[in-house]
């Protein structure tokens, strides 16, 4: 198709950052990009601080008008109600929030989110005009039984089980082997896998959506192997972890094309 797609990288800071940090390296960050002659509408930049830091992020984005998208890294499948530590998204909408990180593998493996949980996440996002970016990827045991695209192909349908066909949503193919390991997928792995999700979305969304949908990599990127993944079709971004929680490293990962 030759529909253009705008590359969006987005940091996830994970449980890193308190709110005072996060205000000091936003701010960084917005003026190591500037500085650099960063066009905000080439690549999209996206942050996703914990929870605790959402409404500081907010409110400096809101003044300095800065270029920057932020979401958060969860919400609750819930809209209001008695679930203690939850997060609506209701709430995350209010604060500006663009998108929201759901079934990440963190969560899918250190808290047993099922396919069922995420799917209703998915739908809970989008009932509030977040952007969700659902995250799928399969373990080096899942690589070795089933080849490369057959869990995330089933991650990507069981989530997309309440989408309807105009949904704005990013894809983010995380393999969990990749996953803070050093040991990033080559590009062509990144590739085919990312090929079959975009078939899914054919199949599930239609044409127009499946062409228009953004489909991250993410897994051990970093600066010196950004581009090599960019390079590939059907790649339109990073999911970034380790990498960005430097300022100079991330703002290089976003540059990727200089
Ligand atoms: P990593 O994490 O870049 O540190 O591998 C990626 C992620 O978990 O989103």
């Amino acid at each position: 198709s030759s529909v253009r797609r705008t590359p969006l990288i987005a940091g996830n800071w994970k449980m890193n950052l308190d709110h005072l940090q996060a205000i000091a390296f936003v701010q960084k960050l917005a003026w190591t990009l500037k500085d650099a002659g960063h066009d905000f509408n080439t690549v999209e930049v996206a942050v996703f601080p914990p929870f605790t830091d959402l409404r500081s992020v907010q409110t400096l984005v809101s003044a300095d008008k800065l270029p920057l998208a932020f979401g958060a890294q969860d919400v609750s499948e819930h809209e209001s109600g008695a679930y203690t530590g939850e997060i609506s998204a209701v709430f995350l909408s209010k604060l500006e929030c663009r998108y929201v990180i759901i079934g990440h593998s963190e969560r899918r493996t250190l808290h047993a989110e099922t396919d069922e949980q995420v799917a209703a996440k998915v739908a809970a996002a989008l009932a509030q005009n977040l952007s969700p970016i659902i995250c799928v990827g399969e373990t080096a045991e899942d690589l070795e039984q089933h080849g490369p695209s057959a869990i995330p192909v089933t991650q990507l349908r069981a989530a997309l089980a309440h989408v309807s066909t105009a949904a704005d949503i990013v894809v983010a193919y995380e393999p969990v082997w990749a996953i803070g390991s050093g040991q990033a997928a080559t590009p062509e792995q990144a590739e085919q896998v990312a090929a079959a999700l975009r078939a899914v979305l054919v199949d599930v969304l239609g044409e127009d959506v499946a062409a228009k949908t953004r489909i991250l990599y993410g897994g051990s990127v970093k600066s010196g192997n950004i581009a090599s993944f960019m390079r590939e079709p059907n790649v339109d971004g990073a999911l970034v972890g380790g990498a960005s929680l430097d300022v100079d490293e991330f703002a290089a990962i976003v540059r990727y094309q200089k």
